[in-house]
């Protein structure tokens, strides 16, 4: 777009253009005498004439005739018919200034005065050389001078005038159609009997711009063209980029396709001129009509080139203003309403609702898991993808009254409340159900799924920044809810939702400056009731917060992309923490953390784990690492991370095993040393007996894989007993100890054998 500066720059370039044509018309005269039979207007002429003031005769100088265009004869020689040629205007006061005049109370006459020429229009004229003819009663009895045609400085001043307003008009940025207008009219004004016209270029489309006085039949016949080498002389002109003079309409091969509809308007010969931009792109064609076969004269080829000049400034400016629109307005991708256009329509509902007491809705649309299609099969797809979701939601929200893409893969639409019927769970479903049709992608079917969050207005706010939060508020729990659901927004979610931002916003900071604790589990053999192991666990304390579960922190971790270094600094400072208990006397000890699923996707976890390992000095032997068993079951392609890990030598257990859509199947592709049968089977091993026999099962089958299986969430002696007699190795729970600090854990570790008596 144009800075103010550069268009400063371009109407003081456009002040210095009209000073030079100013000069044209001024000191160029006689170098135009050519024309001034055919343009009256730029003449210099003058005539004498007389009048006896007794008789009311006039006399009147060949030349005066002349130049008004009539003919001794054409009307009586008197005072009156003579006086009627003048503009009415002028008729009304010139007697009162003539009588003050002839009795001296006025020393001069009006400057000028308009006289109507034959052909119907005015001459500006000013009296010269005035002289009276007195009797000897000192009465005026005759009257003589000359009249000066001054048509020409009269024009000139008036379309110096409206050529500044246009210039005030583009520096205001007046709507370019006004100033197209505008821009037709003075340059009609100047060359009479000229018509112009102003094309824009689409593409290769003729558009209609502006032609004021042309008819309406032709520009209609022109809007909308191909444009082309003969589709007339602003086609031919736009098309080849140069000044195109046509003589004759009837007989040039330019015309040949249009001037079936030019010729019957009048339209006989026309001169047109390429409208450029300040880089050189043609942007229409500036065209100027006469009705009768000629050439433009050398004053009316520089005022076609300066309209078209003029043109080109108005037309440039257009085109930013409509792209700028455009890329503001609109999200490219889509062709959906852009953000900013969304809060612009937002704003404006607000302000009518509450005149009108109407009722609206926001609904905020979120795809699920969009960030994997992207991440899998790249964003070319991703964006092909969002495409076609755009389409789907026009599709069944066509009577909504804003739709729109906040980016990403977030959709907005807007829903005016219609009579009783609830209008925004309506097409809340609708999106789901139309958003969840398969869909075919790089040759895959997939099923794609929205979640929906709803605010209304007024209940949920009567603002755009509350009715925004509350929407997004109200997305969180539709997310809450499962894949595929729409949720309103309420009060209380709102204070849920507070607590997670909040925890969101503290988290980032928690683990970049290490904020978190790490607290030991201990694992007991229960063999020998000794110590084999510990669970290293994640704790975070916020002044603010309170207490953070881990449950809730990891997964906001997960979300908000900080997962990786808090997994590096548990696994930091878990292999600091081993190596202490090594040293101290308990070279046997295992540590085991807890890996989130995303890091067996990362290829530079391999690197990190042998860095850290090297670093510590922790032996490999003596880190262990949950997976949980969604991912086992899940990532397939993930397997040769696996075998990695088993090469650099840390034991793999699978953690939460049973609760998952286990399939025993798979785990005879994972070398893992341990699996860790879940909380869940434990609670009910007492008391149900199909709890049992699982979990019996679960031993037994790991023990023929070559697992060892651990039992977590142990709380009760005869769960422990029981364990036992059904043959697990390990047994972690509060029955022997909550996770606890390393000093804890050392005092523990110490009275190894105390333990070994209580629990056994
Ligand atoms: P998990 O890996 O299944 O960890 C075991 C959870 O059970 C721990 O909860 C532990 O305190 C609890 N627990 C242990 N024994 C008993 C018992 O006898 N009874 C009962 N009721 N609970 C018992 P916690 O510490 O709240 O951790 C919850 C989950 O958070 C963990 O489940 C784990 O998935 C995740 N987590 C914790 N720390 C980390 C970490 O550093 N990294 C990762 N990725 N996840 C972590
Ligand atoms: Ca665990
Ligand atoms: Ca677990």
């Amino acid at each position: 777009m144009k800075s103010i500066s550069q268009l400063e720059e371009e109407i003081s370039y456009l002040q210095n253009e009209l000073k030079f044509y100013r000069n044209v018309t001024s000191t160029e005269r006689s170098k135009y005498h050519s024309d001034i039979v055919e343009y009256p207007n730029y003449s210099m002429k003058q005539g004498y004439w007389e009048c006896d003031l007794i008789t009311k005769a006039v006399f009147l100088s060949p030349e005066w005739y002349e130049m008004l265009g009539y003919k001794e004869g054409d009307f009586p020689a008197d005072e009156q018919s003579w006086f009627n040629l003048m503009h009415p205007e002028d008729r009304a006061i010139f007697p009162k200034n003539v009588n003050e005049f002839l009795n001296e109370s006025k020393k001069y006459l009006p400057p000028d005065v308009r006289i109507k020429h034959k052909k119907g229009h005015y001459l500006f004229v000013v009296p010269i050389g005035l002289q009276i003819i007195k009797d000897i009663n000192n009465n005026p009895v005759r009257i003589s001078g000359s009249h000066l045609d001054i048509t020409s400085k009269k024009n000139g001043e008036l379309f110096e005038r409206k050529y500044n307003e246009i210039l005030r008009m583009i520096a205001q940025g007046v709507p370019a159609s006004k100033i197209y207008n505008e821009i037709a009219t003075i340059y009609e004004g100047r060359h009479e009997g000229i018509r112009c016209s102003m094309l824009e270029l689409d593409g290769n489309i003729l558009r209609h711009g502006c032609a004021p006085s042309l008819p309406k039949e032709y520009s209609e016949q022109v809007d909308g063209l191909v444009n082309g080498p003969n589709v007339g002389s602003c086609g031919a002109s736009s098309y080849t980029g140069k000044r195109v003079v046509v003589e004759n309409i009837e007989t040039d091969p330019k015309w040949e396709n249009l001037k079936q509809v030019a010729l019957p308007y009048g339209m006989r010969s026309c001169w047109s001129e390429p409208i450029k931009s300040s880089e050189g792109e043609i942007l229409g064609a500036f065209g100027m009509y006469r009705d009768y076969p000629c050439v433009p004269t050398e004053f009316e080829s520089l005022d076609l080139t300066a309209a078209a000049r003029l043109t080109s400034i108005v037309m440039e400016r257009d085109r930013n203003q409509k792209k700028i629109k455009m890329l503001a307005y609109y999200d490219e991708l889509t062709g959906l309403s852009s953000r900013a256009h969304l809060f612009i329509n937002i704003k404006k509902l607000i302000k009518v609702s509450k005149r009108y007491h109407e009722r609206f809705s926001l609904l905020y649309i979120d795809l699920d898991n969009f960030k994997n299609v992207n991440d899998t099969l790249g964003h070319d797809v991703g964006d092909y993808l969002l495409q076609k979701i755009a389409l789907r939601i026009i599709d069944i929200s066509r009577d909504a009254d804003c739709i729109s893409r906040l980016g990403g893969d977030e959709f907005c639409i807007l829903v005016k409340e219609r009579g009783d019927s609830d209008s925004a769970s309506i097409v809340a479903q609708r999106t789901i159900d139309v958003v969840s049709k398969q869909i075919e992608l790089s040759g895959r079917k997939f099923n794609p799924s929205c979640s929906v969050g709803i605010a209304r207005y007024p209940n949920d706010g009567t603002s755009l920044e509350s009715l925004l939060k509350a929407a997004d508020i109200a997305l969180y729990t539709a997310k809450d809810i499962g894949k595929g659901s729409f949720a309103f927004y309420n009060d209380e979610l709102s204070r849920v939702a507070e607590y997670h931002f909040r925890v969101e916003q503290y988290l980032r900071e928690a683990i970049e400056k290490k904020q978190l604790k790490l607290v030991y589990q201990p694992q007991i053999d229960i063999a020998s009731g000794e110590i084999s192991g510990v669970e290293a666990l994640s704790r975070w304390e916020h002044p603010e917060l309170g207490h953070v579960s881990p449950i809730e922190f990891i997964a906001v971790a997960e979300r908000i992309g900080m997962i990786k270094p808090l997994t590096e600094w548990v696994i930091h400072d878990a292999c600091v923490q081993g190596v202490k208990w090594r040293k101290a006397g308990f070279p046997d000890l295992k540590v085991c953390v807890n890996i989130s699923p995303s890091h067996l996707c990362d290829a530079d976890f391999i690197t990190f784990l042998k860095s850290e390992l090297a670093s510590t000095g922790m032996y490999s032997h003596c880190l262990e690492l949950e997976i949980t068993e969604s991912v086992v079951q899940t990532n397939h392609k993930d397997f040769s991370i696996f075998e990695s890990l088993k090469e650099l030598g840390v034991l793999l257990a699978i953690d939460d095993f049973g609760t998952g859509y286990s399939s025993f199947a798979s785990l005879k592709y994972l070398k893992v040393d341990y699996i860790k049968i879940d909380k869940y089977f434990i609670n009910d091993l007492l008391t149900d007996n199909k709890t049992k026999l699982l979990v019996g099962s679960m031993i037994e089958m790991g023990h023929n894989l070559g697992y060892k299986v651990i039992a977590e969430g142990v709380e009760i002696q005869e769960q422990f007993n029981e364990l036992k007699r059904l043959g697990s190795d390990i047994s972690q729970g509060y029955l022997f100890s909550r996770p606890v600090n390393p000093e804890q854990v050392s005092v523990l570790l110490s009275n190894n054998s105390e333990a070994l008596n209580s629990v056994t």
